[in-house]
């Protein structure tokens, strides 16, 4: 049986080890014109493990899985909830200011998303007309007579949400919040949200999980137009490494933007765009990956280093960018004339 060897773990194995790998991960959308490495370039057991350890723990945790709910071209079914260690949602002004807002998946809304209101004790907060401290039922401070002289001028000073009255009332009279001076009547928030126009505050981490998935698939793109030989050149090993193990080296780099590629023409808003190219570096061309989801959240990195000096007469490799189009589901490629940090018309400019 012949071998091959993977991209990934450089294991050489039997061709039936091997299985198709998709060069945008699916959850990030399907397209009609496919994108799949399935000429025995990535393992199953690699295969597995991308999909297991790195794809589905960032599937409904992140800033992209919320533009997944809203943008994605398969819809998600009703009542998916986003997860909230890489990306946080609050609210950022009058009575919402620092309520924490559920993302759940809706599909009767226009955006595709509901917010739901993390169950919580509202306190007014001393010395403000309109704002409010919330605590979950367990971390209710003690009362301070601060706290309850102020509270006895507001005709609304605790309010709560989605949580059992009684269960209230005794988190309350524990707290000391509760007595025969300081009765609770409890307005409508709910009334309240769903009216009111609020703004939110998204605190998102980018963590190594997320960089992990983005070089895969810039890398699997990579091998899809250059194919197996170009990718398993040594230069790609530490940036191979990482994404395979999740061990970093300090020859790599990452940054992360909420815009798109400066040159991508992204044929729809919502278009992911995939695609390497050149930039000088130490007076070599040094190669590197970029990737925007939905339009606005990118990632540009190092994809390994070049011998080729820099002279006014080089001729490159092809660079490229791929667009996947979230609307038509359609994916369209070009050849991308870039120079990362510089200007088209400066010395590092270079033909196709
Ligand atoms: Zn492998």
């Amino acid at each position: 049986m012949a071998k091959y060897k993977c991209i990934y773990c450089l294991t050489e194995k039997d061709e039936s080890a091997f299985n198709r790998e998709h060069v945008v991960p699916r959850m990030m959308g399907t397209y009609n014109n496919g994108f799949v490495l399935g000429n025995h370039q990535v393992c199953e057991e690699c295969n597995s493990y991308f999909s297991k350890e790195l794809e589905n723990k960032i599937g409904l945790d992140s800033h992209e899985a919320f533009l997944r709910m809203q943008y994605g071209n398969k819809r998600m079914s009703d009542g998916r909830i986003l997860q909230n260690k890489r990306i946080a949602l609050t609210g950022n002004g009058g009575i919402f200011k620092g309520l924490k807002f559920t993302v759940v998946s809706d599909s009767s809304k226009q955006e595709r998303v509901h917010f739901d209101i993390s169950p919580c004790i509202g306190i007014s907060k001393v010395g403000s007309q309109d704002e409010y401290d919330y605590y979950s039922l367990d971390n209710l401070p003690q009362a301070t007579e601060e706290t309850l002289s102020h509270l006895k001028e507001k005709p609304h000073g605790i309010i709560s949400v989605d949580l059992k009255r009684e269960d209230v009332e005794q988190a309350l009279k524990d707290k000391g919040y509760l007595s025969d001076s300081y009765t609770y009547s409890e307005p409508e928030i709910a009334s309240m949200y769903g009216k009111t126009d609020f703004s939110t505050a998204i605190r998102i981490s980018i963590d190594s999980i997320m960089r992990r998935v983005c070089a895969k698939t810039v890398f699997n793109y990579l091998c899809f137009s250059e194919g197996s030989d170009y990718v398993l050149q040594s230069k790609f090993d530490e940036l191979r490494k990482y994404i395979r193990y999740g061990i970093w080296s300090n020859n790599l780099w990452f940054r992360y933007s909420q815009e798109p590629v400066s040159t991508a023409q992204l044929p729809t808003p919502t278009s992911h765009c995939v695609g390497y190219m050149f930039f000088p570096q130490n007076g070599c061309w040094n190669m590197c990956g970029c990737l925007t989801w939905f339009g606005q959240l990118t990632y540009i990195f190092k994809l390994g280093v070049t011998d080729i000096p820099i002279t006014r007469f080089n001729v490159l490799p092809p660079t490229k960018m791929a667009y996947f189009d979230n609307d038509t589901k359609n994916i369209s490629e070009e050849s991308a004339v870039f120079v990362y940090g510089g200007r088209p018309d400066d010395q590092y400019h270079f033909k196709k």
